[in-house]
């Protein structure tokens, strides 16, 4: 087994259950959260291979379930959001919510301050955190992650800075991707599956952890895919033969597919 996983060759398409995250990974990044597109085709590849998977397809992201709904039309079948701190496992069902606190409104009110006084810097707000966004203006950030480990200092036991592409997220600790994909696959019809699990960014280890503790594999798109173009076509190509997953876009070197340490 190599260090990304079992290799996908290894893997039935019908047998696989696919856990993919959003921005980055299907959606190109855009210089704000709510200025992404779905890319034409997209949503037809999913719906194929959702329906081919036995409906063991699932979004896995950092955002509000509401707005995976917004962008992706109901096609995938569970969708788990803010990090896993909410996940519905099946249309229409309950949404399932992590017990977990909320960051305190005076961190929320300062971060907007913080947002206020130095334009370009936008602040998204979260159920239970809050994000700072310096895309803008990217020679900030060293002073934003100073702020906000600052703000949860006090706290720091019951919530985390994660480094995001570009942003600093405060959320509170006890759930993750990794937890996320977990429940997921506890259930049908992603329990017996082989869970494949694409993302783009830290937090996305957690979730690649998991998958290939469960036998399944762990992909990050700069690795293996580049882009989040390369993950699309890859995933049209699987629709359109789903007799076997088709090769990845790059087969980084043995070094490169070593992950950070915890
Ligand atoms: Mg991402």
């Amino acid at each position: 087994m190599s260090l990304s996983g079992v290799p996908l060759s290894a893997l039935a398409v019908a047998q696989s259950a696919l856990l993919l995250d959003m921005d980055g990974t299907l959606l190109d990044i855009a210089p704000t959260p709510d200025q992404v597109r779905v890319a034409p085709g997209l949503i037809d590849a999913l719906r194929r291979l959702r329906d081919v998977m036995g409906g063991a397809l699932a979004v896995v992201t950092g955002r509000p379930i509401e707005q995976v709904d917004g962008l992706f039309a109901g096609v995938p079948y569970a969708v788990a959001g803010e990090h896993g701190g909410a996940i519905r496992h099946a249309p229409g069902a309950e949404v399932v919510r992590a017990s977990l606190p909320s960051a305190p409104v005076e961190w929320v009110m300062q971060a907007a301050r913080l947002a206020d006084a130095h334009p370009g810097v936008l602040l998204e707000q979260k159920q239970r955190g809050f994000v700072l966004h310096y895309r803008a203006v990217p020679d900030l950030g060293p002073m934003l992650r100073d702020a906000a480990l600052a703000l949860i200092a006090p706290l720091s036991h019951q919530f985390q800075l994660m480094e995001a592409l570009m942003a600093w997220e405060i959320r509170p600790r006890g759930a993750d991707k990794g937890s996320a994909v977990e429940a997921l696959m506890a259930q049908a019809p992603f329990a017996g599956r082989q869970p494949i699990y694409i993302g783009d960014d830290v937090t996305d280890e957690d979730g690649m952890r998991a998958a290939r503790a469960l036998g399944g594999a762990g992909l990050r798109v700069d690795e293996f895919f580049v882009d989040p173009p390369g993950v699309r076509s890859w995933l049209a190509r699987a629709a359109a033969d789903p007799t076997a997953w088709p090769p990845l876009p790059r087969q980084p070197s043995a070094a490169a597919t070593v992950l950070p340490p915890r």
